[in-house]
């Protein structure tokens, strides 16, 4: 990564006090290096390095700070600047702001994610911002992009206005306006037909559906892991349609993000959302400061402490560090409460997404509906054990557990194998007691 890097190069300068042109060659030539590798399109690069050199230079370095750890600050300060850290925030914000329907247009190459983004924008349209959404498709050429429009509407929970190959896609556009009239909807989605390259007629038919549409967003669909390619496109696209933003997919791939920095710089649009999943809740906000750090290979580590922090019940935990302090024993209510606390924190993947490649990559994938079921099952057994079980579980004999196991609609081998996982935290809490937890409340409080 871009940190291993420089921290290569800079044992080379420690010691001195300033960022000269000089001193800075080895580093800004292992950006560009490391720019390039995470995919940022070369005029991007160019651009990039200019700037970070013109900020750099004459840079006095703090007696805290390496040489290095100076400009990889400066570079992730260039970064986050350069993919919209700097905008307020409601630039990023959706736009509604019309006589309704709003009416948001896709745009992209074929494959950039476009009718999955349909289904993820409008479930999430639908639940954030509770609104009443419609979505239409106007592509023509394959009868297969149609039912797929319909399935992930259906499993988003949305409307689907149908279409046929045979229709010409303004025709189509025209009835699904009228329809959504006509059913006071919101938001109309309209999804439209891609190429595996720019091509003339494609760019005509979207053109011409933007100016019959005259759409409050027109979102320019790109995939994250077209690296280079990604400048050529926007620019096509940015010179045809009147842009109003960017949705940034595939974020969950190997891409490390390049294509982002490339999009933001050649449309100059604000990147509003990121599809991080084939799932239709892989959708989130576009966050220029995460993306920074993910170019950079640092991980999200920022955003996973927030989030850690943000959902673990902060009373329940200093009230169990208490208990642990005193010295009371850790029962299965606890062992609940903290499972609790994990399903708060949401998606396990997402979690683990935000953790630096190294270990995200230790933890492997996790398969969120495993997780969540299993925690479902471990606290459906503990709730079908009366509190005196669950305070003293060593006390539940052989016809308990029928018992226990029945009531949980599980099996007697689920609960021994939780008893058992009980155990091991309960010798873990027994270790821990000696003032490792409190430490770990005091993190989370500060
Ligand atoms: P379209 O041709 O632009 O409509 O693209 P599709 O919506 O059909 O998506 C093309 C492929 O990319 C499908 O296999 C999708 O499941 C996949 N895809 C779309 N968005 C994402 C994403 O955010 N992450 C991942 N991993 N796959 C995605
Ligand atoms: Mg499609």
């Amino acid at each position: 990564s871009l940190t291993q890097r420089l921290t290569k190069v800079v044992k080379t300068i420690r010691g001195q006090a300033r960022l000269t042109e000089s001193n800075m060659q080895d580093m800004l030539r292992e950006i560009r290096i490391a720019l390039l590798e995470a995919d940022v399109a070369i005029p991007v690069v160019k651009d990039l390095i200019a700037r970070i050199k013109e900020k750099a230079l004459g840079t006095e370095v703090q007696t805290s700070l390496t040489p290095g750890q100076a400009l990889v600050g400066i570079v992730h300060d260039e970064l986050t600047k350069v993919i919209g850290g700097e905008d307020p925030e409601n630039v990023r914000e959706i736009n509604l702001a019309t006589q309704p329907p709003a009416i948001i247009l896709l745009a992209g190459l074929q494959g950039a994610g476009k009718t999955t983004t349909a289904g993820k924008l409008g479930k999430w349209l639908k639940e954030e911002k509770k609104k009443k959404v419609l979505t239409v498709s106007a592509d023509v050429y394959r009868p297969a992009a149609i039912d797929q429009l319909q399935t992930v509407s259906q499993q988003a929970n949305i409307d689907f206005f149908p279409s046929t190959p045979n229709e010409k896609p303004l025709d189509i556009a025209r009835k699904a306006l009228e329809y959504a009239k006509l059913h006071y909807y919101d938001v109309l989605i309209v999804d439209t037909a891609g190429r595996l390259a720019i091509d003339e007629q494609m760019m005509n038919e979207v053109s011409d559906l933007e100016k019959f549409l005259n759409p409050i967003e027109t979102f320019f669909v790109v995939d994250a892991m077209v690296g280079q390619d990604a400048v050529n496109t926007a620019k096509a696209f940015g010179e045809k349609l009147p842009l109003t933003g960017v949705i940034l997919t595939k974020v969950d791939g190997d891409s490390r993000g390049g294509a982002a920095l490339s999009v933001r710089m050649v449309t100059g649009k604000p990147i509003k959302f990121m599809g991080v999943g084939e799932k239709l809740n892989g959708f989130q906000r576009f966050d220029p400061q995460a993306m920074a750090g993910r170019i950079l290979g640092m991980g999200d580590i920022v955003s996973l402490v927030d989030e850690v922090r943000k959902n673990v019940d902060i009373e329940k935990a200093q009230k169990f560090a208490e208990k642990m302090r005193k010295g009371d024993d850790f029962t299965l209510e606890d062992f609940k409460d903290q499972l609790a606390q994990v399903k708060n924190m949401g998606s396990f993947s997402s979690l683990i997404e935000k953790l630096p490649a190294q270990f995200a990559q230790a933890a492997g994938q996790v398969d969120d509906e495993q997780a969540k079921k299993q925690l479902a099952r471990t606290e459906a057994i503990i709730d079908s054990m009366t509190p005196h079980e669950r305070r003293k579980p060593e006390i539940i004999k052989a016809s308990r557990k029928r018992r226990i196991a029945a009531g949980a609609g599980t099996t007697v081998q689920e609960v021994n194998r939780l008893l058992k996982q009980f155990e091991q935290s309960r010798e873990m809490m027994k270790m821990m007691k000696k003032g490792g937890m409190g430490k770990m409340m005091r993190a989370f409080r500060s």
